[in-house]
């Protein structure tokens, strides 16, 4: 559904992301692991279209989202994206976090706000609170759901669990995986944590100054990683 042929993203003269293609498949869940400044999270902002590649091509549905001066902006991508933290507006109420863009009545729009928060297994009591009342596990599932009412095709998870104690980051992770898988909404989720991505995935691509190292299923990554720095990182992992 999504495909990234040779792209290319250089900050000055640092060259953050050297031509890297990446193949999703429709209802996948893509963990993309690598150290901290191996490129992750412009890889993520080029897809939801924060940012312009310096040159490739992104397709999405067969339709270009990036080809030469061909470039779809963000808001119309269908494309969702929870960062690490933050994500909510403090401003808002969580019921209005999650309506915040759609359109409708009053009364359709609380409709949908109650299903998005089952969904996501919030108490619609909570909708009247604000964000800072809830727990961070709450506010990353609030974070899900307004990303959810835009009936996205693509979900990017940057780190998204990462300020959760280790528990509640656990059930999060599986809640939200089980959830993507659901709603058949592809995902790719973005982590240093070589576990987290094992868990998740039905596809690994392992990143490493800007280019993938290796790109398989968690057994093949895990069992036969592609060369030795690879190996000892997800080692890590044991
Ligand atoms: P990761 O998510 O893997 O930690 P990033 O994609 O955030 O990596 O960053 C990769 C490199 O690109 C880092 O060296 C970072 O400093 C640099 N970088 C990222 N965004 C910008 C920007 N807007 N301007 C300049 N440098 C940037």
């Amino acid at each position: 559904m999504l495909e990234l042929s040779n792209i290319s993203k250089s900050f000055g003269s640092a060259r953050v992301l050297d031509s890297v293609n990446l193949l999703i498949p429709p209802g996948s869940r893509t963990a993309i692991v690598g150290p901290s400044g191996s490129g992750k999270t412009t890889l993520l902002r080029l897809i939801a279209g924060f940012e312009r590649p310096d040159s490739g091509q992104i397709m999405m549905h067969g339709k270009p989202l990036f080809a030469g001066d061909q470039f779809v902006p963000a808001h119309q991508r269908k494309i969702g994206f929870v960062p690490q933290e933050g994500a909510l507006f403090p401003h808002l109420r969580v019921g209005e976090n999650i309506a915040w863009g759609l359109s409708g009545s009053r009364h359709e729009k609380r409709e949908r706000v109650d299903a998005l928060m089952a969904m996501v297994s919030l108490d619609s009591k909570l909708a009247q609170r604000w964000p800072h009342e809830i727990s961070g596990g709450q506010q990353q599932r609030v974070a899900l759901a307004r990303a959810l009412a835009q009936q996205p095709s693509l979900m990017l998870l940057d780190e998204p669990f990462s300020a959760l104690d280790t528990g509640l980051r656990a059930a999060t992770r599986k809640a939200t995986a089980d959830l993507l898988t659901q709603a058949g909404v592809a995902s790719i989720l973005v982590t240093h944590d070589q576990k987290e991505a094992l868990s998740f995935a039905s596809q690994i691509a392992v990143i490493r100054h800007g280019r993938f190292a290796q790109i398989g299923s968690p057994f093949e990554v895990y069992s036969q990683p592609a060369d030795e720095e690879t190996a000892l990182f997800l080692g890590d992992a044991l």
